[in-house]
């Protein structure tokens, strides 16, 4: 169960606020005690980061569950092409890095006395906390769209059984079939997910269930590699798929679970399988350390990733609000790095440098077409915001053995990153 500190630490938010204008005490490095919230694409990057770059520091990675599920490829599970196996890391060779893993959830911050309260009752103080926790649904933000509903209209944006759960009943699905899928509004994790995710059911049902139809309602009238998508789209699933946009009446307002239908501004949809991709929010534990602010995320500084609202703790990954970068595991990665400079410098009492950061988004319309955005971003303005003239988008007329190029290329990053955080 995950304790509220929220009440007894608020007005003492609000002085540290202040403090943090202050400059921070410098600690010997020796003695610095860092614990990490998280040991998903970010916190996990963060951890070993942290340790390379000074091995002194006790570094202490708190998350719940021994094996993580990794989301990106998850559609590939979904879609029958991939086992969920390929996508679970343990944490052997975090330890091995000399970083101690608690495998417990963390149930509270005391921001004042720099202290984490663990499930089991034990507490880990910190001098300097990364909060790495990624996303949370908001259950019922969507009228209809509870716990019980996701286990008949699953979301799978978390990755485990609830991708399991999709698979199933994609393949249960008869022949002639409807699937639709309910895509948020933005701010959300990973902004291409939604459409990868409908090339690739549609890939599925183009060979097994060709008679079927796939259906996306969207809270937007615009979406990532939007053009490339289309494009693609109207080349390998002509007929199949149908995008319903903000202003041609996308929007879900609210989900039956009885009749399986998704209501929208103007029509109501009945799904054989529905999948509502709700709109989220920075996890429980951001909430309670009081690191998350109105929208349900957490403003940060955009050279230390430092909290704009406490002192001291750090947040990276899908929870933090980083300004003009997407919410992906490439991202992630990139912060924790960028995360574990900026700790380690203020540790020792030096002034961050401002940061470059990276992402790469690739994105499967089948097996061997592979799609990617890139951007660059740095500090401006208070925000990570673009780097003009960087990154791009794959080119819209590219021929067949390019797609199938980035589609390697997409499989290539996957493991890369994942040895690089996990292996
Ligand atoms: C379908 C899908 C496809 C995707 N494809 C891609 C892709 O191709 N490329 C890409 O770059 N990104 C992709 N993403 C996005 C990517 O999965 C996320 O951006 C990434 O996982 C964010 O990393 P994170 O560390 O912030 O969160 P996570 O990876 O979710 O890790 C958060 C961790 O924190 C732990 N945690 C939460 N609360 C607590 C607590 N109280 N105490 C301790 N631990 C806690 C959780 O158990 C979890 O392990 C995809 C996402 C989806 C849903």
């Amino acid at each position: 169960m995950v304790r509220s500190t929220r009440r007894k630490f608020l007005s003492g938010g609000v002085a540290a606020a202040g403090a943090a204008l202050l400059p921070a005490p410098v600690l010997a490095q020796a003695t610095a005690r860092i614990v990490v919230l998280g040991g998903g694409f970010a916190g996990a990057a963060c951890a070993r980061a942290l340790r390379r770059v000074d091995p002194r520091f006790q570094v202490t990675l708190v998350e719940p569950n021994p094996i993580f599920t990794a989301c990106p490829f998850s559609n590939a599970v979904i879609a029958g092409l991939r086992s969920i196996e390929a996508q679970r890391f343990g944490y052997d060779a975090i330890r091995k890095e000399g970083i101690t893993v608690a495998l417990e959830q963390a149930t509270a911050v005391d921001t004042q006395a720099r202290r984490v309260t663990l499930g089991g009752g034990k507490a880990l103080d910190y001098d300097r906390l990364v909060l790495a926790p990624g996303i949370a649904i908001r259950w019922n933000a969507l009228p209809g769209y509870d716990e019980a509903a996701a286990a008949v209209m699953p979301h799978a944006w978390l990755a485990g059984d609830q991708t399991l759960l999709l698979r199933r009943q994609l393949e249960a699905m008869p022949d002639g079939g409807t699937v639709v899928i309910s895509a948020p509004a933005n701010p959300f994790r990973c902004p291409p997910g939604p459409y990868e995710r409908a090339s690739l059911i549609a890939y599925y049902l183009k060979k097994t269930k060709p008679r079927s139809k796939l259906i996306v309602l969207d809270a937007k009238d615009s979406f990532s590699k939007q053009r490339l998508f289309e494009a693609a789209w109207r080349q390998l699933y002509p007929e199949l798929i149908e995008w319903v946009s903000l202003s041609n009446g996308g929007r879900v307002v609210s989900v039956d679970v009885k009749t399986r239908t998704l209501v929208t501004d103007f029509d109501s949809y009945k799904a054989d399988v529905a999948n509502v991709i709700p709109p989220q929010r920075a996890a429980e534990i951001a909430q309670l350390a009081d690191v998350a602010d109105g929208t349900g995320w957490c403003p940060i500084d955009p050279v230390t990733f430092e909290s704009r609202l406490q002192p001291n703790i750090h947040i990276i990954g899908d929870a933090a609000i980083a300004g003009a970068m997407p919410k992906s595991a490439f991202a992630a990665n990139a912060q924790a790095k960028v995360c574990a400079d900026a700790v380690a410098a203020l540790l020792r009492g030096d002034a961050p440098s401002p940061p470059k950061l990276i992402n790469t988004c690739y994105s499967l319309v089948a097996p061997d077409y592979g799609i990617s955005i890139a951007g660059v971003y740095h500090p401006a303005g208070g925000q990570l915001a673009d780097v003009e003239g960087a990154g791009g988008v794959s080119p819209i007329d590219a021929p067949a053995d390019f797609r199938a190029l980035e589609a390697a290329y997409a499989e290539a990053w996957f493991r890369t990153i994942t040895a690089q955080t996990f292996g």
